[in-house]
């Protein structure tokens, strides 16, 4: 069975935890280097990505997360995860992983509508992906590598970058597991000797 690390220093990590779990996983929380050894696929969640960022600086996390992301671990980001995997960002500054070759903007969708659900095509799926957004950013460029897997009025909010998989919203805020599902199954099927060419 694999095992997805979940970035344990600021946000919805129980969430993620029990999505993969009911996903048929198992899980255990990232908060040092060394707890990135044996796992088969990471999640960053949601929380506050300037907070996640800093605190990823504090434990020493920022290089061996970029390396672990590059060498091809199946990762998801969600919401202020996807900003924290990102290239940059269109206002401001502050510590981004950069390898998801994505500009972001934060908190996009406005005061409005800070917070709102949606039924979102989502590539590959069969039915609609019911879509939880909170203060929730959206991409606002894309490179080469880049696929974008689902969007709300022609902004992406879902994107795929080989290994990498970032959403705008909280997949682990409903019951539909089927992003979850997602990794795991990048994960099962990860040549174990990945890491080691
Ligand atoms: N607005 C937050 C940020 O910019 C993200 C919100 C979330 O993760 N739900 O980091």
């Amino acid at each position: 069975m694999a095992t997805v690390g979940v970035l344990a220093l600021q946000g919805d990590v129980r969430e993620h935890a029990n999505a993969i779990q009911a996903a048929g996983g198992m899980w255990t929380p990232v908060r040092h280097p060394e707890d990135l050894d044996g796992i088969d696929a990471l999640i960053l969640p949601g929380g506050e990505s300037t907070t996640i960022g800093r605190l990823a600086g504090i434990y020493g996390l920022i290089e061996p997360l970029r390396a672990a992301i590059a060498d091809g671990l199946p990762t998801l980001g969600t919401c202020a995860g996807m900003i924290f995997l990102a290239a940059g960002m269109m206002q401001g500054e502050q510590v981004q992983l950069g390898v998801l070759d994505v500009i972001v903007e934060r908190n996009a969708f406005g005061r409005q509508n800070e917070s709102f659900e949606a039924n979102l095509e989502v590539a590959g799926f069969d039915r609609p992906f019911r879509a939880v957004f909170i203060r929730a950013p959206w991409v606002v460029k894309v490179g080469g590598g880049v696929e974008v897997v689902a969007t709300v009025d022609d902004h992406p909010v879902m994107v795929r970058q080989g290994n990498i998989l970032a959403s705008s919203f909280h997949p682990e805020l409903t019951s539909d597991v089927r992003i979850h599902t997602m990794v795991l199954q990048a994960a099962e099927s990860r040549d174990p000797r990945d890491g080691e060419r």
